[in-house]
């Protein structure tokens, strides 16, 4: 279900863009972060200045556009979105930061993947708002200042330590975004569901909750897809049972694993007797990239406990074997 075609992407950001909480009161869950944003938010407001640059950090379906969103809405300014792969060069960064409005916020998400050319033109306008521009070419060439708006970079990452030190540094506010847990997800759930206008059980919302991996755009795309069984196999509501029904149906274990994290792990088992092995030998073993296995199906698999990172490789862990009623390695 990872795997989507461009279409479906299409669909299903419109559908998040529909259930996106907009105000910090409706954000649930990740409290510390909260707290502090609330503080910041509020004094830059009272200094009327723009809030200072914020890095958010963590695994992807967290709420990390969801957060900058609410922040430029806290902040009454408009948000513009962009992605470090999208930006190609210095001259595409400077056209986006001299349209800004006065305090906006700009969103750049996947910021790991800026490159150095436009990261170098990036460190004046974050710390001084300002662009250095070369203007001619050879002997005559002469640089010149530019002054930007002030205005508030918001920057997202699956991982912070994939950041350049000086970049990293330029960023005021680092705020890490932890996994949820099972009752704020099933909140976020019971929230979605409202909007849609779904009738939802507590338990069935405790039940998606518990099967979504700490993430709530993965709650919310499983509450979608056993509304779909509720209407097809039931009368429309979702029910515990229905939802325990469809959540089989659609091979989601009872830890929210799915098919590729069934693939990881037994790969590990089968194939190195549970390791330590290297992550690219993983990666290739089960044919997926290993960057996407380390930023999207590890970190959820290391959070339960189901593999180790040693310096030899990765392990899979006593708990897993347990979890899958097999018998560990003979060591
Ligand atoms: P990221 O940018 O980290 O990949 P998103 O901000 O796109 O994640 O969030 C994915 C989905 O999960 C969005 O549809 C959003 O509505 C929902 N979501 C994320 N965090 C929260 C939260 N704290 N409360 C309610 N909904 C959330």
């Amino acid at each position: 279900e990872r795997m989507v075609s461009a279409e479906q992407q299409q669909d299903e950001m419109s559908v998040e863009q529909s259930i996106r909480p907009l105000s910090l009161l409706d954000y649930i869950g990740q409290e510390d972060v909260k707290k502090n944003l609330e503080v910041f938010i509020e004094a830059a407001k009272m200094r009327e200045e723009s809030l200072d640059h914020v890095l958010l950090y963590g695994p992807p379906g967290l709420g990390k556009t969801t957060l900058s969103a609410i922040i430029a809405n806290e902040m009454n300014v408009q948000m513009r979105t962009t992605s470090g792969p999208a930006i190609e060069r210095p001259g595409d960064l400077a056209a986006i930061l001299t349209a800004l409005e006065p305090g906006d916020v700009l969103f750049i998400d996947e910021i790991h993947r800026l490159n150095r050319m436009v990261e170098e033109v990036l460190y004046p306008a974050m710390e001084d708002f300002c662009l250095d521009i070369v203007i001619g070419k050879g002997p005559t060439a002469r640089s010149v200042r530019l002054d930007l708006p002030p205005f508030t970079l918001v920057g997202a990452t699956t991982r912070a330590g994939m950041l350049s030190a000086p970049l990293r540094d330029r960023f005021g506010v680092m705020a890490r975004l932890e996994y949820y847990n099972i009752d704020e997800l099933a909140l976020i759930v019971k929230r979605t569901a409202q909007v849609f206008q779904i009738e939802l059980e507590h338990e069935a919302a405790l039940e998606i909750a518990s099967r979504s991996r700490g993430t709530p755009r993965i709650a919310n795309r499983l509450l979608r897809r056993v509304r779909d069984f509720a209407q097809v196999k039931g009368d429309g509501s979702v029910t515990y049972d229905m939802a325990v029904h469809a959540l089989e149906k659609l091979q989601v274990d009872q830890l929210g694993l799915d098919h590729i994290d069934h693939k990881l792990l037994f790969g590990m088992i089968e194939k190195f007797k549970g390791g330590p092995v290297g992550l690219e030998t993983i990666a290739s073993t089960i044919g997926e990239e290993a960057e996407t296995i380390e930023d999207v199906y590890e970190p959820y698999l290391l959070q339960i406990g189901f593999i180790q990172r040693t310096p030899r490789g990765r392990v899979v862990t006593p708990m897993c074997y347990q979890h899958f009623q097999l018998e560990g390695p003979k060591k």
